[in-house]
């Protein structure tokens, strides 16, 4: 009686109805692989007839057994499964047979429950769905209508938003509506609060509007990117929050500009082709941390310079590069030190020989002033977003793409630990 107990415990079995035989370990080859099957049966008295209801009496018999071939968890890393014998049943009142029912299984199923908590579980980590299938024998799309279980699980609460957030959107699956979605999550814990397929601005705004009003006007300070639909957004559903551009966006706009600025000149100039082409690191660089005392020899420039002399060098090669690249130091510098009356003064001053590109990236600055403003202000920044964006990624490319836009966000919910795996049945 222990040796069944002890099976039923490693098996995680939980029903005391079912009883091993006496040789009840066999090891067969099923689908090709050695396999662990344990045999038993399962019996009970029932306590009336599953289809007409009738109470238990003499006109209930005992009718043989039914086999259930059912997927359990691996043992020994070994496929394994449970060859079950479940009593059947006749009923004289109404001529019909059914057989016993154990919990360990959904009706009309093969896969046992701890299977499919086993496959809830695998889902959180980062390993595809193929390979989550192959480690619980089971098929692909078992796994897949595991995770589509979750889909609804998710619960906003309607009634609560926190004071800092940041808003962001990622590249989503081919078949959603728009190109990219929209995720957003608690500025200071990082923890994503949702996921919303589209991020324009009309489903955007009628997304918003699920919240209750009281729960809108809690939220403080929101950060966001350059995309202005949020600015609006903002505006509309969130009259109490400040507006932050994250600084590394602003950054990163100048830096762009000045990397097209040198790529334009480096396709005009092919004389300084290389130069330009091979010390691009340089130009981006924060003037103070360049190298100014190390003289050395570099490739394609004849005498022995030091960074610095390298940067002068290209600057030299072209107007707008030079005053381009110094907008861009002193922009960079002025958020690094948290300057905003030198900030101002860089934006609104005329540069008259700055790149188109510059000139646009100028233009922008000035119309995020206020926002960025904010940002130089406070601590917040977008950190926490671009790593669940990061994690977004990682969940894509580990699965090799996904179609359905809610069978993503499901995945990405249970892998970021939104979603409690507990068995939930399907
Ligand atoms: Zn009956």
């Amino acid at each position: 009686m222990s040796q069944l107990n002890n099976t039923l415990k490693i098996l995680n079995l939980k029903d005391k109805n079912i009883i091993f035989y006496n040789n009840y370990l066999k090891e067969l080859k099923i689908k090709g692989k050695r396999s662990l099957v344990f045999e038993g049966y399962l019996s009970y008295t029932p306590k009336y007839c599953m289809h007409c209801g009738c109470i238990f009496d003499e006109n209930i018999v005992k009718h043989g057994y039914k086999l259930s071939k059912l997927t359990i968890p691996k043992v020994s890393n070994l496929n394994s499964y449970l060859y079950l014998y479940k009593q059947r049943y006749k009923c004289r009142h109404c001529n019909h047979t059914f057989s016993c029912n154990t919990s360990e299984v959904e009706l009309g199923c093969y896969i046992s429950n701890s299977t499919k908590h086993a496959i809830a579980l695998d889902a959180t980590k980062k390993i595809s769905e193929k390979d989550i299938a192959v480690n619980n024998n089971v098929s692909h799309s078992t796994v897949n209508r595991i995770i589509d279980s979750y889909k609804s699980h998710i619960k906003l609460f309607k009634n609560y938003l926190p004071e800092n957030m940041c808003f962001d959107e990622f590249k989503s699956v081919k078949s959603a509506v728009g190109l990219m979605s929209f995720n957003f999550c608690n500025a200071d814990t990082g923890e994503i609060i949702d996921i919303v397929e589209d991020r324009r601005l009309y489903s955007l705004t009628k997304y918003f509007s699920r919240y209750s009003r009281d729960a809108r006007l809690n939220v403080k300070n929101i950060i966001i990117d350059m995309y202005t639909p949020y600015i609006v957004l903002i505006k509309a559903m969130f009259p109490n929050a400040n507006i932050i551009t994250d600084k590394f966006h602003t950054v990163q706009l100048i830096n762009r500009a000045l990397n097209k600025t040198r790529i334009n000149l480096m396709n005009k100039d092919k004389l300084h082709y290389n130069k330009l082409k091979r010390y691009w690191k340089l130009l981006l660089r924060d003037r103070d941390s360049l190298n100014h005392f190390k003289f050395q020899k570099y490739t394609c420039l004849e005498h022995f310079m030091t960074e610095v002399d390298i940067v002068d060098y290209l600057l030299d090669l072209d107007i707008y590069l030079k005053e381009s690249y110094w907008f861009y130091q002193h922009v960079r510098q002025s958020i690094k030190l948290k300057n905003i009356d030198k900030f101002d003064s860089i934006i609104d001053a005329q540069h008259y020989n700055l790149s188109s590109y510059m000139l646009t990236a100028q233009k922008t600055l000035i119309e995020h002033r206020k926002y960025i403003h904010n940002a130089i202000n406070s601590n917040l920044s977008n950190g926490k977003i671009e790593g669940i964006n990061n994690l977004i990624k990682v969940i894509k490319r580990i699965s090799f793409g996904y179609r359905s836009f809610l069978h993503f966000k499901a995945r990405i919910l249970l892998i970021s630990g939104l979603i409690n795996p507990t068995y939930k049945s399907i």
